[in-house]
Parts: structure tokens; sequence; C-alpha cells
């Protein structure tokens, strides 16, 4: 199943341009939550409205006749790395018809940033269940690091298989894109730089949806 990347996760567009720490109150339940929890929906019955993920979860959950759907607040979770580094993930329960998906996501600034994980599962189905494969799949995100530093700066680890995320380059205005490896973010210049050590060799470039094993 794919996250359709529609309406329902306008967020991620917004997580470009909201850099500062901001709260924003839900139209419907009135609570005040951070902007990453945050979702722009537009209907024709009620126009415009900004919901927390937790009010847009319950309608869409209604729309959909899941009546078995119940969204789940998860507490953050602190995990270590292969180097005894500790990461603290946040979770956002997204639901979107056809499945359900939680996002795992570090913050810096009060915004999603460094690793990311996803997983996607049946809206009526264990939601602790599917929580604890998302927290599976950290494990195994964290348990390499795709870069190490060298003399002459950061290069590609000696297995030679790198995974990250693509983002938006604010500074490349889309052009290039800003990867994101080992949580830190790399500019497409600097990757390239690190590739030039294996000038003449070969590579494979395979990509993903977030929600997939790489
Ligand atoms: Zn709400």
């Amino acid at each position: 199943m794919q996250d359709p990347n529609g309406l329902l996760s306008s967020n991620r567009m917004k997580k470009h341009v909201v850099m500062q720490s901001q709260r924003t109150r839900c139209e419907s339940c009135g609570r005040s939550v951070p902007s990453y929890d945050i979702v722009n929906v537009t209907s024709l019955e009620h126009g415009g409205r900004t919901l927390c993920n937790e009010c847009c979860n319950k309608e869409v959950a209604a729309l959909g006749d899941l009546s078995m759907f119940e969204h789940v607040r998860f507490e953050p979770v602190r995990l270590a790395d292969c180097t005894g580094a500790i990461h603290e993930f946040h979770f956002r329960t997204r639901l979107f018809g056809p499945g359900v998906a939680i996002d795992a996501f570090e913050l810096v600034d009060n915004h999603p940033a460094g690793y990311r994980f996803e997983i996607i599962g049946d809206p009526e189905g264990d939601l602790l269940e599917l929580l604890s494969r998302l927290i599976e799949k950290i494990r195994r995100g964290l348990s390499t690091k795709h870069l190490i530093d060298r003399d002459l700066g950061q290069q590609i680890a000696n297995h030679q298989i790198v995974r990250g995320e693509i983002g938006w380059d604010e500074a490349e205005g889309g052009s290039g894109p800003l990867l994101t490896i080992d949580g830190h973010e790399i500019t497409w210049r600097e990757f390239g730089r690190m590739l030039m050590s294996f000038e003449g060799w070969q590579f494979k470039l395979e990509i993903k949806d977030k929600s997939e094993e790489l």
C-alpha cells in the first residue's frame, strides 16, 4: 500500500517552510499542537480547516466507515545507534483510507529532522503491533553507519552501500536534492565529492517509498 501523498499529508510540504517552533490550534478539538501534528484539510462541506492529526484521522475513519480504527497517541521512544548515540523518536499516526501510516522522526528546533522512518499497515489492525514493527525497523536503520569521517572529510563507508532520504534543498530552489544520510543533512554537492573517491566505478541507484524496507 502506498501513501497517496494527497491532501492529508500536506504538512509534509509545509516542513520546509515551518522552520521555527510553532504551535497551532486545531479547529475541531481546540488543542494547541506542534505544527508537525497539523493537517490542512479542504472539503466541500467545511471548506479549508486546520486540524490536528487525531481529529483528521477520526474524520477519515468516519468517512471510510472504519469503525474499528482507534487513534493512539504514542509517547516518544529513545533508541541508541551503532555508536551508542541516543536518538529520541516522536510518532505521528496518519489514516489515509486504505492504510494507516506511523511516521517516526527526530526533532530539531521542534520540527522533524534527522532520522525518519515510516510503516504502513491495516487501518483496523493493531496499532501497537504496527508500532513495535516500526521500532524494529528503526533499530535496523540505526544499526549501520553509511558515512564515516576520514582525514579528507566524510566518506562512504567500506560496505559501499548508502541509504538515505531525498529532501528539498532550500538553497538549490529545487534544482538539487538535500539528502539525509545517517540522520544528517548532506548536500548533493557534498555527496558528489564523496562519490569521487570511486571515479571509474559503477553504481546502482534504487528509489523506494519511505514505508518500504531499504
Ligand atoms: Zn484536534
